[in-house]
């Protein structure tokens, strides 16, 4: 079957693992944590610039260094509808 908007829920494919990203209110310092399938990436951050650069190096780990294939794919597509969308906003 193809999809021509393709999205993707990991939490659902992969229950247990993924990005959880907390922020409650204007005043609540930022909270995530991020578990790859892989077992490689696992780590938690609060504050709003560590929460970020989580968020880059989780990104990246599924985009290069994911050892399983379909987590790379699916990264790849999430990474390129990103990029899409932030050309979109600037234009
Ligand atoms: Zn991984």
């Amino acid at each position: 079957m193809k999809t021509l908007a393709p999205s993707i829920n990991e939490g659902r494919l992969w229950p247990g693992y993924g990005l959880r990203v907390r922020k409650d209110g204007n005043r609540a310092v930022a909270v995530a944590d991020a578990d790859c399938r892989c077992g490689k990436f696992s780590r938690s951050a609060s504050g709003d610039v560590e929460v970020e650069s989580l968020v880059i190096a989780y990104g990246r780990h599924r985009r290069d260094d994911c050892p399983i294939p379909e987590i790379r794919a699916a990264a790849k597509k999430q990474y390129e509808a990103l990029q899409r969308s932030l050309s979109k906003r600037r234009k």
